[in-house]
């Protein structure tokens, strides 16, 4: 019944224990799996073949942009020219940590977006600090659907993003105290336009927060959309879930 859009289960923290996290989340009936490296893809594969309501979603990480090189990407395009992959994912521009590349980054972005046009793919946008430049990018380059990932922005920002072909993803941080945004973003989104994810093993979200985070947990992102939009939760994540799945369509 729920739907983590956004998870990194076979990045090593979670990895680990991958059975157990697996077991945990039988409530969540569709799961897209974030891959950033090779090694966390090959481990995707099997996960997928074991149960369809897995899906992998990889690309190459913004914050990695200086060490990707045009054998990286055929890596990458080979995988997509294998039918793989369901999304092209995390991509774009993360300016929180550094800003000394962001030219390379933006190249990254934009050669990624153009093979997921190519091979008519969904893309899942990672944007930190980065708002203008992704936005134009996106703009000026995108042709299939656009996931906003773990959506932090404003109201102003996120009507922007829905003219664009979309669905803006919710994470952990809307339950949190400070996040004065989310409720507004929340009740201005129409329900079709609204996923949910984890994000996990990063941004548990209340009451799991300071622990390491895991799909089972998309739970508490989706009852608290449920009480902003002061909707059912049950009529919440059949939308939601019916929203993830039409991207693929
Ligand atoms: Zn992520």
């Amino acid at each position: 019944m729920y739907t983590d859009s956004h998870c990194h289960i076979t990045c090593d923290d979670l990895y680990q224990r991958i059975d157990e996290v697996i077991e945990n989340m039988k409530d969540v009936s569709s799961c897209m799996i974030m891959c950033t490296t090779e090694e966390e893809f090959k481990r995707a594969l099997p996960i997928k073949d074991k149960d369809p309501k897995f899906k992998i979603a990889w690309g190459w990480f913004p914050g990695d942009a200086k060490k990707i090189t045009d054998t990286h990407l055929a890596i990458l395009q080979k995988a997509i020219d294998q039918n793989q992959i369901d999304c092209l994912g995390e991509i774009g521009l993360d300016y929180y940590w550094d800003t000394s590349f962001n030219d390379i980054q933006k190249e990254l972005f934009i050669k990624q977006i153009k093979m997921a046009n190519a091979a008519n793919l969904p893309i899942a946008i990672h944007m930190r600090e980065s708002t203008k430049d992704c936005m134009d990018i996106l703009k000026e380059y995108a042709k299939t659907k656009i996931i906003f990932h773990c959506f932090s922005g404003s109201v102003e920002t996120m009507k922007e993003a829905l003219k664009m072909n979309s669905v803006i993803s919710f994470a952990g941080p809307i339950t949190y105290k400070n996040a004065r945004q989310a409720p507004d973003c929340i009740k201005a989104c129409p329900i079709e336009r609204i996923i949910t994810e984890t994000d996990s093993p990063y941004l548990a979200p209340v009451p799991k927060r300071g622990k390491q985070n895991e799909p089972a947990y998309v739970a508490y992102v989706a009852k608290k959309i449920a009480e902003f939009k002061e909707l059912d939760e049950q009529f919440v994540c059949e939308q939601v879930e019916q929203n993830f799945l039409n991207i693929f369509k």
